[in-house]
């Protein structure tokens, strides 16, 4: 371990790639990394900095050393992103300020390495929740950066007029608005050390165009956030759960029932196809499960009988209404998607208006592994409303995203292959992929919106004029400019 000169008082613990052990080394380079295949790139630099100055002193030192800045908050990023060649990485670990709730706002301050996990037990101890990834560990630096697809997304908020499906619902919803929509919409402000060292406030009064990037930029983002203000909501007081498992012969029908629900309903709920092969079956399985938060327990008992009774025969195993929480499900989660285990991942927004089922079928059919998933999510309504101004830009009324997880090298180019040819056709019927869980190395398609991604890379320029933040790996332009970086 070297501890650099900056200053007596404020030791910042760095591990240079030619100077420390190369085990230790080894380990602050691919540590918290959630995806065990691990990247073969290497910064010049790993920084564990614990206060918001030593954030700006590591900026600073990545000034002084001309080469650029990476930041690891929770480690989720399944293409490891933090992780780049000839940068100075600052791991946030260690930056653990808070999280404080402001009880006369609902306003809680959080660290950006801090779990979703963390963050719900912390507040559901005061009545409070706020939606985080849906896996326990995700951190919310990146998470939110990306726009935050959290529990109980598919929000129900102000629809697009102009989509006489949907009016009955918008009215409604304007009284009742259960679904929370993209978790970065409760972002309030951030705080940001800039590419020049500097520590800013960016909210909608000030430095604006920063905080408008900080909702949906993702990697993109040309600043480091030590702090994230945040809009909570109270707890919900119910929440309940039904599934339905169907061998994969019922997929058809399963699934094309799954499509029906959403536009159906009009109350807190979300609903999700899992291809996965459960414990103990030896073929794929489509399994439908069903959450509804709320107050009101006889309405949500409600909608869950109603779908009830009208559920295809031929499930395998059933669970109807049953009571759960936010951690129960993590739990559910964690197991799905294991630590120590390689992945490779990809995903898409599906067009609107093209047989779901169908084009998914070879997606649920040929997982290339039992542990692998493939899961879709209905996002509407909130895929039919005009989305607040901000970065968050893709959407549609399906999203698709494709797990592949085994545990041995000797696997590597086989999953990679199969989730390749599997998206190249899902691809060609989508408009887009959700940045949070994509490699944008590996297919060519839109993250933004034409205008949002302009004004993205506009915002780069200005606050980052010299590229020093990492930006997007595999995106030339969205890419930091100080020096090339090898492929890896
Ligand atoms: C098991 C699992 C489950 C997931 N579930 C969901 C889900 O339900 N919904 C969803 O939307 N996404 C989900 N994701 C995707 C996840 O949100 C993204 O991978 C996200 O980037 C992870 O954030 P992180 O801070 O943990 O990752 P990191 O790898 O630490 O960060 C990723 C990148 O974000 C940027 N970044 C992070 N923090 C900062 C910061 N403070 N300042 C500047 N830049 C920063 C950096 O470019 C960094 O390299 C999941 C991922 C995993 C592995």
């Amino acid at each position: 371990m070297i501890t650099s000169s900056q200053g007596p008082n404020k030791p910042l613990v760095i591990f240079w790639r030619n100077q420390a052990d190369s085990a230790a080394y080894e380990a602050a380079r691919t540590q918290r990394l959630f995806n065990a295949q691990s990247p073969a790139r290497y910064p010049l630099a790993i920084a564990f900095v614990k206060t918001q100055s030593e954030v700006a002193d590591t900026v600073k030192l990545a000034i002084e050393k001309n080469c650029r800045l990476s930041v690891r908050a929770g480690g989720h990023s399944y293409a490891s992103w933090s992780v780049r060649d000839e940068a100075i990485l600052v791991d946030l670990r260690d930056l653990s300020e808070g999280p404080i709730l402001d009880n006369n706002t609902g306003i809680a301050h959080v660290s950006p390495s801090m779990t979703g996990n963390d963050l719900v037990s912390y507040l559901s101890a005061k009545g409070r929740f706020f939606s985080p990834g849906h896996c326990p560990n995700v951190g919310l630096g990146g998470f939110l950066l990306g726009g935050g697809m959290g529990w109980n997304c598919n929000v129900r908020g102000i629809l697009c007029p102009s989509c006489s499906t949907f009016k009955v619902i918008a009215r409604h919803i304007l009284s009742k608005k259960k679904n929370w929509g993209w978790a970065c919409e409760q972002v309030v402000a951030v705080d940001v050390v800039t590419a020049d060292g500097s520590l800013v406030r960016a909210d909608t009064q000030q430095n604006a165009d920063l905080f408008w990037a900080a909702r949906g930029a993702g990697p993109a983002f040309p600043g480091v956030v030590t702090r994230f203000h945040l809009q909570t909501r109270p707890a919900p007081k119910q929440m309940r759960s039904s599934g339905y498992v169907y061998p994969i012969k019922h997929y058809m029908t399963a699934f094309n029932w799954a499509l029906k629900i959403p536009s159906g309903l009009d109350d807190g709920i979300e609903i999700v196809a899992i291809g996965s092969y459960p414990e103990g079956l030896d073929e794929p399985c489509i399994t439908l499960a069903i959450l509804v938060y709320g107050d009101q327990e006889e309405s949500i008992s409600e909608i869950l009988q109603r779908l009830d009774e009208s559920h295809p025969k031929g499930a395998v195993a059933r669970w109807f209404c049953e009571e759960t929480t936010i951690q129960k499900e993590f739990e559910k989660k964690a197991q799905a998607y294991p630590t120590d285990h390689r992945y490779f991942v990809d995903d898409a927004w599906l067009k609107d208006d093209i047989d779901v089922a169908a084009v998914l079928k070879p997606a649920f059919t040929k997982l290339p592994t039992k542990k692998s998933l493939v899961l879709w999510e209905s996002m509407i309504p909130c895929s039919r409303r005009n989305l607040p101004d901000m970065a968050v830009s893709m959407q549609s009324d399906h999203y698709v995203a494709l797990y592949a997880i085994w545990e041995h090298e000797v696997d590597d180019t086989r999953c990679h292959s199969v989730i390749n040819e599997i998206m190249e056709q899902v691809g060609k019927q989508s408009v887009g992929a959700y940045l949070g869980e994509v490699d944008f190395r590996t297919r060519k398609t839109k993250f933004w919106g034409d205008e949002q991604r302009k004004r993205i890379m506009e915002i780069r320029h200005k606050w980052d004029p010299k590229g020093r933040i990492c930006g997007c790996l595999g995106l030339d332009e969205m890419n930091g400019f100080c020096h090339p970086e090898k492929k890896g």
